[in-house]
């Protein structure tokens, strides 16, 4: 039942013979209280919650692992699906945050070069009630209430769109996790045709974009999708989001010493995002597949003291859980 909207669980309460106002109970145990089986839900009668478990079932995840990082506050999740598919999350801590790094598909289909999710391939999108329980399993496991959400675990957040909106409206639901809209990041390759969607349907959620290079040659080497959707187009469908949004997107640049790390390279970002109110995140690369490494930290120095002229926020994130590969494109399920 994880993954129903509220409408959907009073549907499901009058279709099995229930008054409506059930439905809103099953939302607040499902959401708020996170409940792990129909047992918890004291305030039904046991022959309600009786039948519930004989129609229904709650979660959706099972944990198959739990890997806690040496250098950070970082643990990386593993779970099992219910056919024989596998997904990871990440729970990163920090003072006054805690924001947990959700997958929304199986693999990925975008093959960019140097992430390992891309090189498992796409097996299947995850349902809502795949992404909403990633969230409600680690705030139970971890007893914390999350702050922030990023979608940019195993898969593209654009490409399972509909399940993907659906689970960030549970997530912000003021009766459920309540995560604030601009706390929930869905990061995206560049769908074009979908940052318009997204754009246009003025959600609250924010839109952060994986650039990882500023001109077309480089992006199309490390990026596949770079051949569909130039620069230019992409450039064209962000500036839109900003305007009808109001937001400044954030771009998301992977560092990777000698490919895209170079004094150039970042005059060439310079240009491409001149007059551009936004943010822009430098993430050192972390190891994943063997042929990228990340620059040392001059050259990251170097890049960032290039940007300047942007008079735009630059952060550099290191990322967080490198030692047990959950940092940013490191998550895959290694098959045996
Ligand atoms: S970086 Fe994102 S879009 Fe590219 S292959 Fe990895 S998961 Fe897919």
């Amino acid at each position: 039942m994880t993954g129903l909207t509220l409408q959907e669980l009073e549907e499901f309460a009058e279709s099995i013979g229930e008054k409506k106002f059930r439905g809103r109970q099953l939302f607040s145990w499902i959401y708020e209280r996170k409940a792990t089986g129909f047992g918890d839900m004291t305030d039904l009668a046991k022959r309600l919650r009786e039948k519930l478990d004989t129609v229904a079932a709650l979660g959706c995840l099972q944990q198959a692992g739990r890997t806690l990082s040496d250098e950070s506050n970082t643990v990386k999740y593993l779970f099992h699906l219910q056919d024989d598919h596998s997904i990871e999350s990440v729970l990163m801590r920090e003072p006054g945050r805690r924001t947990c790094c959700l997958s929304t598909q199986v693999g990925c289909a975008f093959k960019c070069s140097f992430c390992a999710t891309g090189a498992m391939g796409f097996h299947r999108d995850l349902t809502a009630g795949e992404i909403v329980d990633q969230v409600l399993f680690i705030e139970r496991e971890a007893g914390v209430d999350l702050t922030n959400v990023v979608l940019m675990g195993m898969g593209e957040p654009l490409q399972n769109y509909d399940a993907v909106i659906k689970a960030c409206t549970l997530l912000n639901h003021p009766d459920g996790p309540a995560i604030a809209g601009r706390h929930i990041v869905l990061s995206t390759v560049g769908i074009v045709p979908a940052i318009y969607r997204f754009a246009d349907e003025g959600h609250p959620f924010r839109l952060a974009i994986s650039l990882h290079a500023p001109t077309d040659e480089k992006r199309k080497a490390l990026l596949p999708i770079g051949r569909k959707y130039p620069l230019a187009e992409l450039m064209k469908a962000v500036r839109y989001y900003a305007q009808k949004a109001r937001q400044h997107p954030t771009f998301e640049y992977v560092l990777l010493a000698g490919v895209n790390d170079s004094e150039q390279d970042a005059e060439n970002l310079v240009r491409l995002l001149k007059g551009l109110p936004c943010k822009i995140n430098l993430i050192p690369y972390n190891a994943a597949i063997e042929k990228f490494f990340a620059p040392d930290a001059q050259a990251v120095d170097r890049f960032v003291q290039r940007l300047r002229a942007l008079h735009a926020p630059v952060s550099v994130r290191w990322s967080k859980g490198a030692d047990i590969a959950a940092a940013c494109g490191q998550l895959a399920i290694r098959r045996t």
